[in-house]
């Protein structure tokens, strides 16, 4: 096992199946234009055979589906199918929701048992401002349907100051009247707002922030987390619960266990690291010769790891799959 000074080591994948994406939200790509799959992504095959080796060289344990939008792509059904096969002890899926009543016979087949779903508003017309594509009632009726599915779900919501502050309330109440978990996700400084501060600090909302706000209707306590987890949670006694990812209230890379895989072969150890590792020439070799490789440049991206905080990073979020 390939472990740190920190005692830190990867238990939790994210693969972004593709850059692909039918939205272009505002804080994620600035020019509004909507990201198409890189042109040296790789095969279904490939990436299930990423997931493989990276079981066996670093000891992963779960996994996450991302993007870019992973319901868009065509390798969904075919890398789900064989990670399906692979004993990990969790498979869950991040997807902004658009194509998921399309997608749920296949996600339901595949065993996924919990999903987040990314919405930042319930006002149809902030969610076009926000998203530049897609439409709000289909999202929904794919959560109502995904939840008589019986599929867990998560709603992530990135609260923007002069967007959708208003809606941390009625998306709060929507969550709990439907036994969605809602996620605040602290906006981070990845992409263009790595190097905009002014474009970050205006929109930025802090944990202290929401809790102030949450606090004025509701009671609550915080509630137990993994040890491992990147969010505080926090229990309504009596109607459920909600989370606060708070990447700069309360760092968590002190107890970061997650690798990501980007769809064209790089690994990244840290968001905030410009480092990233190419494996994309050694999931076409066999075991034998993947494994040393691989784990010789694992040790390098949990290298990449920060100490203490996140302090940003120039890649796009769509590229790696937040
Ligand atoms: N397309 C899928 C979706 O919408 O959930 C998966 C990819 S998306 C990049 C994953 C998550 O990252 C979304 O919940 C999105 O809101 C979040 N995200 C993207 N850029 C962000 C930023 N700068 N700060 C905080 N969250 C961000």
């Amino acid at each position: 096992m390939i472990v740190d000074r920190q005692g830190r080591r990867f238990r939790n994948l994210r693969i972004s199946l593709t850059s692909a994406c039918n939205y272009a939200c505002t804080y994620c790509v600035p020019n509004g234009k909507r990201l198409v799959a890189a042109q040296d992504e790789l095969s279904a095959e490939a990436m299930a055979r990423g997931v493989a080796y990276l079981i066996e060289a670093a000891g992963i344990d779960r996994l996450r589906i991302t993007g870019g939008e992973p319901l868009v792509s065509p390798k969904l059904e075919t890398f789900m199918q064989a990670v399906g096969q692979m004993g990990l002890s969790d498979i869950s899926l991040t997807t902004n929701g658009q194509l998921l009543a399309r997608k749920l016979p296949l996600l339901v087949d595949a065993g996924i048992r919990r999903i987040n779903v990314s919405l930042d508003t319930l006002d149809a017309d902030a969610f076009r401002g926000i998203a530049r594509g897609g439409d709000l009632a289909t999202v929904l009726d794919g959560m109502d349907q995904a939840r008589a599915a019986g599929i867990k779900i998560k709603v992530n919501m990135v609260p923007l100051r002069g967007q959708n502050l208003d809606q941390v309330m009625p998306l709060l109440e929507y969550c709990l009247a439907r036994g969605y978990e809602l996620r605040f996700i602290e906006l981070m400084r990845m992409g263009h707002l790595a190097s905009d501060s002014n474009a970050f600090l205006q929109q930025f909302v802090s944990l202290q922030q929401l809790l102030s706000l949450i606090g004025d209707h509701h009671e609550y306590l915080q509630a137990d987390a993994p040890v491992d987890a990147t969010a505080v949670r926090y229990e309504i006694p009596g109607q459920g619960f909600f989370g606060v990812i708070a990447n700069e209230s309360v760092p968590f890379c002190r107890t970061c266990s997650r690798l990501r895989l980007s769809s064209t072969g790089w690994l990244h150890g840290c968001l905030s690291s410009s480092n990233r590792h190419y494996v994309g020439d050694l999931l076409d070799k066999p075991r034998h010769q993947a494994l040393p490789a691989l784990q010789r440049l694992l040790v390098k991206a949990l290298g990449d790891k920060q100490e203490v905080a996140f302090s940003g990073g120039a890649t796009v979020m769509k590229i790696i799959g937040g």
